[in-house]
């Protein structure tokens, strides 16, 4: 096995599966799924049947049933409304009630341990700086220091391959139609925090931001 990718059952991390699958073959590509309480869990169904369609044997759906027990926010609280992040500055903003505090270090350090058992060197994860600034976690220093980390914990050579990092959606867009998987992206895969697949609820940020980058993405198709 090659490579072990977060599939959260959501557009980046299903055009993370399609660029690992491209690049080693279905054989070589194992996929990883959390269930950690978010109300969206439909997420994890639609993550099955992803990792069916690009035909990967190796995908494994792994509970995180005491998270809640350690922090709470929009997505584990389906009372609290989901509010998104305001802009501090022009590259700061304070985080979305969305963030759950720590998730890709949990996530990124129990996908590495499986990866690990496999013997696959190379992780990957769909988070973006670009777009999501208020989620620490998702950033590139993030990334560096727990790659670093994970390789001391583990004595194995792991490498976080993040590949929309300084992508916009726009261009995350352009990326699945090159690979021949947007409809599948577009319509077979829960970006939304309301667990609306397809275009979702439209009204959540996780929608807005999926939206106005598709949006983005059609108006450069028609100024070609
Ligand atoms: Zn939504």
């Amino acid at each position: 096995m090659k490579a072990v990718v977060v599939l959260s059952g959501g557009q980046d991390s299903a055009t993370c599966l399609a660029l690992a699958v491209k690049k080693y073959g279905a054989r070589e590509v194992a996929a990883i799924t959390f269930a950690y309480g978010q109300r969206h869990a439909v997420e994890t169904k639609f993550a099955k049947r992803l990792a069916k369609r690009f035909g990967i044997g190796a995908h494994k759906v792994v509970r995180f049933g005491f998270y809640k027990d350690l922090t709470t926010n929009a997505l584990f609280d389906p009372t609290i409304e989901i509010k998104d992040g305001r802009r501090k500055t022009k590259d700061a903003r304070t985080p979305p009630n969305t963030v759950v505090e720590g998730r890709n270090a949990f996530f990124l350090t129990a996908a590495a341990v499986w990866a690990k058992t496999l013997g696959a060197k190379v992780l990957y994860t769909g988070v973006s700086q670009t777009d999501f600034s208020g989620y620490p976690d998702c950033r590139a220093v993030f990334i560096r220091a727990q790659e670093k980390a994970i390789r001391l914990a583990l004595e194995f050579p792991i490498r976080i391959v993040t590949p929309f990092m300084k992508m916009t959606k726009a261009d995350e867009w352009a990326l699945a139609a090159k690979l021949g998987v947007f409809d599948l992206i577009a319509n077979e895969t829960v970006t939304c925090y309301n667990g609306i697949p397809g275009k979702g609820c439209g009204r959540c940020p996780a929608c807005k931001l999926r939206n106005r980058g598709l949006k983005e993405y059609e108006r450069s198709l028609r100024g070609r």
